[in-house]
């Protein structure tokens, strides 16, 4: 007996925080719980022997009002993460093609590899690119992040319709990050049966430890998602959790406001670090560039975690990405770097 061969490198999640307790500005979550929120699971908490209702219908209704789209568009994955599975295993076949633009979210590579598929890796310069760059006519998909991750630019409106209007085979677009923006793509789905967009929960409104993300497409590929599915893949509390969310959006866009005010800030301390360049950011993180190697090793033993993405295809030199924190931990943060300038 022999398990296949699959050649997929391993994701890499990044540092997560010891006992003791350093800042995470590593992995893009949302410094901010909203109360209500946790209050409400714990009134579910006496539910956990029960399995969810599985038709999940009361969050389905709850993002389809927030979204503005139908029910049926829309199907619920645990985090976004599950969504690409689920999306390469309808679409993808073994020795297609697929697009991915980069430097990116590696994540899109390994349910690609998984199908035997692969991936057409398009290098570009800050995932700054002109739609007949990432258009290839003999690929089944193209992978899109916007607000991409880890350069927290977007795709420019008129590139995205042009990709729309050329490219005949399906647009994986990642949203993740969309709500820190403000401008959404959604509105195409219903002209567009190629167009799949994911969304997460997880940043703007702070639900990472629970995962939920959802997929807006075509009825048919939501439909088609619904059966090959696991069974119950939101779990009751994230159930419960996000309808509350939903019900507190103006916390969350309060949040939002802080965040941005937080991250505008945050740029133009460490524009005035000597040794850094950071780059503008529609999200919640700032990409930077570091002439001081391996920056995130010296600001651990200094206690924060910032992300290296140095080993992110398409990305060259020493980068790093440093999520938006509370305004005391971007503080910190900033103290720390002076610090190292000192000893530049
Ligand atoms: N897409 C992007 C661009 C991300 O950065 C992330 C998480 N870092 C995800 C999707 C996955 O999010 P989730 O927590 O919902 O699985």
């Amino acid at each position: 007996m022999k398990i296949r061969e699959i050649s997929v490198p391993k994701y890499d999640a990044g540092l997560f925080p010891t006992e003791l307790k350093e800042i995470n500005l590593s992995s893009n979550e949302n410094p901010y719980v909203c109360i209500n929120v946790l209050k409400s699971i714990r009134k579910k908490l006496k539910d956990i022997n029960r399995y969810p209702n599985p038709s999940y219908r009361d969050l389905k209704k709850a993002l389809s009002t927030y979204l503005d789209i139908p029910e049926d568009n829309i199907t619920l994955t645990n985090g976004a993460s599950e969504a690409f599975y689920y999306l390469s295993e309808i679409i993808i076949e073994p020795f297609d093609k697929v697009t991915i633009p980069v430097p990116t979210y590696s994540l899109y590579f390994i349910p690609i590899i998984l199908r035997d598929a692969y991936p057409s890796i398009k290098y570009t310069k800050l995932y700054k690119f002109k739609h007949d760059e990432v258009i290839e006519k003999d690929s089944k998909a193209i992978f899109l992040c916007s607000p991409n991750n880890p350069t927290g630019n977007v795709i420019e409106k008129k590139t995205f319709e042009k990709i729309l209007e050329e490219f005949n085979g399906f647009i994986i677009l990642d949203e993740a990050y969309v709500e820190f923006y403000g401008k959404s793509f959604l509105d195409y789905v219903t002209d567009y049966k190629n167009l799949i967009i994911v969304r997460s929960m997880s940043k703007f409104f702070s639900l990472a430890g629970l995962r939920i993300g959802y997929v807006i497409a075509d009825r048919k590929i939501i439909d088609l998602i619904e059966r090959i599915k696991c069974p119950f893949n939101i779990n009751i509390l994230a159930y419960y959790a996000a309808i509350e969310a939903l019900k507190n959006l103006d916390f969350f866009k309060k949040v939002r406001e802080v965040i941005i005010r937080e991250r505008e800030r945050l740029y133009r301390n460490l524009k005035q670090i000597k040794f850094l360049n950071p780059y503008k950011s529609h999200a919640n993180f700032l990409l930077v560039e570091s002439y001081y190697p391996r920056l995130d090793e010296k600001l651990v033993n200094r206690g924060i975690l910032i992300r290296n993405v140095s080993n992110v295809v398409g990305l060259k030199g020493n980068f790093f990405r440093i999520t938006v924190g509370k305004r005391s931990e971007n503080n910190k943060l900033v103290r720390e770097l002076k610090c190292l300038e000192e000893i530049y």
